[in-house]
């Protein structure tokens, strides 16, 4: 059951990822919260069981809809979106899948960005379309777009900003005014893994739903996959007992629960030095000769910097770029990296670098992704932890042998 925090907002974001929920005193002076492996928990009576079945009566009953060390995390995860509550699971997409089949039905609308991460775009389509849900897929970094693919029907609008890959930014204040205008049962969800709460905080613009795959940076470490939702109480339970328990069973471990506390302590730390090491090497990557084109938010020259400024502490750790000489330029320099990892995923210590056109953006057509901006020649840099001056090094030795 989560147990509702709403954000002990006394107290920084950094100790809140620290202490959020958690006395000491409750377990026997442990400084760290013991972790709970039970699938199960045991009543006290009959009586005891029933009611915290028909949730009158606060209590673990079964562990796919909650347990103490899933609770803690999910109190943290809602303490620092700045919401009322929050749900986590087995992983992003489980996260994703099970929201929307907890808000939408057949006969109903939703619009989603055009850029979306690749597994999440082909749930739409392929997922949740065939249920009888209409999909509209919607350009949303021109809020006037949404404003006229709204209709009394529409029951979710669903984008990434940044989006993966390619960097383009919606204004969640903007998108969130027009949609509550036109439908106010219609809910707009955020996914905020490129940024997580310490960059960016989606209810506090207005949206209705922040979700998040934990695997990326919450996590941080590359070790587990887990995935995340943050909103009013009422939303998340539905999620819960529905999305979660009902339709997806995409239960987070106790575990994996413990792992993402672990790296949650340091996001704030860490997210410092994503993003000066990013900002770093997008200006060395602007300024080479190889570089035909680069999207990051943080440039002066990118056309979303001054929404990026507006509505993100900094512009993130992740870095999108075409090479002169497209598809093959960009496997020279994948082939080319010394240091760098080449991997999918995003948000680990370890910098990493990938291929959308062919990895994760796979599930795009060759014609959808010339249409939403997904270039064939387009490689995409997760940066990582390592000392600033290698990264430089690596990803100039490699953009010079791109160039030859
Ligand atoms: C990775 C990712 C997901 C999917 O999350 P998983 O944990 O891999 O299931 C969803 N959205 C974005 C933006 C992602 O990067």
């Amino acid at each position: 059951m989560a147990e509702k925090s709403g954000g002990n907002l006394r107290h920084g974001f950094a100790t809140r990822a620290i202490h959020e929920g958690w006395d000491p005193a409750d377990g026997e002076g442990a400084l760290v919260p013991p972790v709970h492996m039970t699938s199960t928990f045991a009543f006290s009576s009959v009586e005891d069981g029933m009611a915290i079945f028909a949730r009158e009566k606060p209590g673990y009953r079964y562990a796919r809809s909650g347990s103490p060390t899933i609770a803690l995390l999910e109190g943290r995860i809602a303490s620092l979106e700045g919401a009322e509550a929050a749900v986590a699971f087995a992983s992003g997409m489980g996260a994703i899948t099970a929201f929307t089949w907890a808000v939408c039905q057949a006969g109903e609308r939703v619009l989603i960005d055009q850029t979306l991460y690749g597994s999440t775009f082909a749930f739409f389509n392929e997922g949740l379309a065939k249920f009888g849900v209409e999909v509209v897929h919607v350009e949303m970094s021109d809020p006037a777009n949404v404003a006229a693919a709204m209709t009394p029907n529409t029951r979710l609008v669903y984008f990434e900003t940044p989006a993966n890959p390619n960097m383009r930014l919606i204004d969640i204040a903007a998108v969130a005014e027009i949609v509550h205008k036109a439908a106010p049962d219609c809910l707009v969800a955020v996914d905020n893994t490129y940024c997580t709460p310490y960059l960016q905080r989606p209810l506090d613009l207005g949206a209705d739903a922040a979700l998040h795959s934990v695997t990326k940076y919450l996590g941080g470490h590359g070790d587990l996959m887990a995935g995340a939702v943050a909103g009013s109480q009422e939303l998340m339970d539905k999620v819960r007992f529905n999305g979660l328990s009902k339709f997806t069973g995409a239960v987070l471990s106790g575990l994996n629960a413990h792992l993402v506390m672990r790296g949650l302590k340091t996001l704030e730390l860490r997210m410092e030095r994503h993003c000066s090491s990013a900002l770093h090497l997008a200006r060395i990557i602007e300024a080479h000769p190889a570089v035909e084109r680069i999207y990051y938010p943080g440039l002066e020259s990118s056309p979303y910097h001054a929404l990026a400024k507006r509505q993100m502490r900094a512009f993130g750790g992740m870095i999108a770029f075409e090479l002169k000489g497209g598809f093959d330029a960009g496997v020279r320099f994948m082939d080319a990296v010394e240091l760098i990892s080449l991997a999918v995923s995003l948000g680990d210590a370890e910098t990493l670098v990938q291929h959308p056109a062919s990895m994760t953006h796979r599930t795009y057509s060759p014609e959808q992704r010339a249409k939403y901006g997904i270039a064939d020649g387009l490689v995409r840099l997760s940066i990582g932890l390592e000392t600033p001056e290698d990264l430089v090094a690596d990803v100039t030795q490699a953009l010079d042998a791109a160039a030859r």
